[in-house]
C-alpha cells in the first residue's frame, strides 16, 4: 500500500528558556533519521557555536540577497539580527521522506503556516511562568536585564500559542520528547498524508 512518502515539516517554537533546545536534543537522540533545519542568521556566533551546525552565520548583505532570491522559506528580525530558514535543504529533505524540524520564533512560524499549510506547529511551554523564570536564571547565559526582556517577550509570544496545532508542556525532558514523537506519528496518520492509500482502496475491484 502506497502512502504519501514526504516527511513531516515540524515547527517548534516557545519562549526562550522553555527548553526547546533540550527537548529537541533528546528527540534527535532517539530519531537520527529526522533532520534539523540549520537556520541562517546575521548574529555573531556564541562561544561553542559552530558555523553550519548551530547556524549558518552570514553577513547582512548575504542575508538580504537570500531574501531577494527567495532562498529562505521564512525569516524575521529578532534583536536587530536576521534569522531565516533556508528553503532548498528543507524541500530536499522532505522529498527524501525525512521529517524536518524548524526551531523558529512565532512570526516565522506563521509564515511557514501560510506556505506549508500541512506543517505541524508545536508550541513548547514549561509547566508554569515561574518555572520559565527559574530555567532562564538557572541556565546562566543571560543578565538579569536580558532575562526580564525575555520574560516580557514570552508573554507576547504566548498570545500566538492558540494558532499552533499542539501545546507541548516540557515538564520532564524525556516525556516531552516522547510526546513530540507521538505528535509526529499522529501527523503521519492524517488522510492528507495517506491520499494515495485512500485512492488505492477506492480503485480496488470487489473480489
Ligand atoms: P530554549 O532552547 O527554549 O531557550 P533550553 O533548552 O536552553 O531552552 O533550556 C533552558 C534551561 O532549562 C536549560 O538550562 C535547560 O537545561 C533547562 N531545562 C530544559 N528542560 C527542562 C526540564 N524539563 N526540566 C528542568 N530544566 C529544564
Ligand atoms: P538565538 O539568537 O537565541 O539563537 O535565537 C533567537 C530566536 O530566533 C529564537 O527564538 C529562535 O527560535 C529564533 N530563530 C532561530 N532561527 C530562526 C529562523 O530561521 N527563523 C525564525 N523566524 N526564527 C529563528
Amino acid at each position: 500500500m502506497k502512502k504519501n512518502d514526504n516527511g513531516v515539516l515540524i515547527v517548534f517554537s516557545g519562549p526562550s528558556g522553555s527548553g526547546k533546545g533540550t527537548v529537541l536534543g533528546e528527540y534527535f537522540k532517539g530519531h537520527p533519521e529526522a533532520a534539523f533545519s540549520v537556520s541562517a542568521t546575521t548574529r555573531s556566533p556564541r562561544p561553542g557555536e559552530v558555523d553550519g551546525v548551530n547556524y549558518h552565520f552570514v553577513s547582512r548583505r548575504r542575508f538580504e540577497e537570500m531574501i531577494r532570491e527567495g532562498e529562505v522559506l521564512e525569516y524575521t528580525q529578532y534583536n536587530g539580527n536576521y534569522y531565516g530558514s533556508p528553503a532548498g535543504p528543507i524541500r530536499e529533505e522532505l522529498a527524501k521522506g525525512r521529517d524536518v524540524v524548524l526551531e523558529i520564533e512565532v512570526e516565522g512560524a506563521m509564515q511557514v503556516r501560510e506556505k506549508f499549510p500541512e506543517a505541524v506547529l508545536v508550541f513548547v511551554l514549561p509547566p508554569s511562568f515561574r518555572e520559565l523564570e527559574c530555567r532562564l536564571t538557572g541556565r546562566g547565559t543571560e543578565t538579569p536585564e536580558q532575562i526580564a526582556g525575555r520574560l516580557a517577550a514570552a508573554r507576547r509570544e504566548l498570545a500566538l500559542a492558540p494558532r499552533y496545532d499542539y501545546l507541548l508542556i516540557n515538564d520532564k525532558v524525556e516525556e516531552a520528547a516522547a510526546r513530540l514523537g507521538e505528535i509526529i506519528r499522529a501527523a503521519k496518520c492524517t488522510p492528507f498524508r495517506n491520499e494515495s492509500l485512500l485512492q488505492q482502496f477506492l480503485s480496488e475491484k470487489p473480489i
